[in-house]
């Protein structure tokens, strides 16, 4: 904890005083650049990866960078229709990332045990594990748990896509969604491309990123 109390310390020291014009603009509002879906993995760092800065980026985070199916009250959806209502984004980026945990346990659903609310949130993505092949749940690899992952994005896009807020904006063409795959140890970032129908690195991409939402039963059955 010290740390973190020197890092406060250190902020309104240096970083504050130097920024002072940006935060005093940031104080009567925000508009932020798009709203991400990540998951809450510490080192998944979005403003690094995008080089972005307070103000730029509306996040929602949880294990496994999960959309659940659209109900009322619950906090993700909430979030997305305040982000699309209120804030205006107009891009959704849903960002799944390597060595991702919560993939893993889907993996191995016995290391979840002792962990029953895990075991239940982890139902949303039971979908893009069903899509593996029996092959690659008998005997996971390094490259099941890359498919998976992306699979889980893949199946967050299609539930994205169909929460009422979402719809009425996609149909307005105001409004994009993005799946992101981003690689811890390289640094790398792949993007979702539907209509190519595979993931293209995104400093190879030399035509932007937007991308349509795939159905759900594009994603079962495409491991
Ligand atoms: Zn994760």
């Amino acid at each position: 904890m010290n740390r973190l109390i020197q890092g406060i310390q250190q902020f309104q020291r240096d970083v504050f005083p130097a920024n002072r014009e940006l935060f005093a603009r940031l104080a009567s509002g925000q508009k932020p650049e798009a709203l991400f879906i990540a998951c809450s993995d510490s080192r998944v760092s979005l403003e690094w990866i995008t080089q972005c800065g307070p103000g730029d980026l509306f996040v929602c985070r949880n294990a496994g960078n999960m959309a659940p199916r659209f109900s009322r009250g619950d906090d993700v959806s909430a979030t997305i229709e305040y982000a699309v209502s209120a804030l205006g984004v107009r891009d959704i980026v849903v960002c799944g990332h390597s060595d991702c945990g919560a993939m893993k346990a889907l993996l191995n659903p016995a290391s979840l045990k002792d962990m029953p609310h895990v075991k239940s949130w982890l139902r949303n993505a039971s979908e893009a594990r069903l899509a593996l092949r029996k092959a690659q749940l008998s005997q996971p690899s390094a490259e099941t748990l890359v498919t998976l992952t992306k699979l889980n994005v893949r199946l967050q896009l299609d539930r994205l896509s169909v929460h009422p807020k979402v719809q009425t904006q996609l149909r307005a063409k105001a409004l994009e969604l993005h799946g992101w795959y981003y690689q811890i140890d390289t640094g790398e970032v792949e993007a979702w491309q539907a209509a190519e129908d595979r993931w293209v690195a995104v400093r190879e991409s030399r035509h932007g990123l937007a991308i349509g939402a795939p159905q759900v039963s594009q994603v079962v059955g495409r491991a």
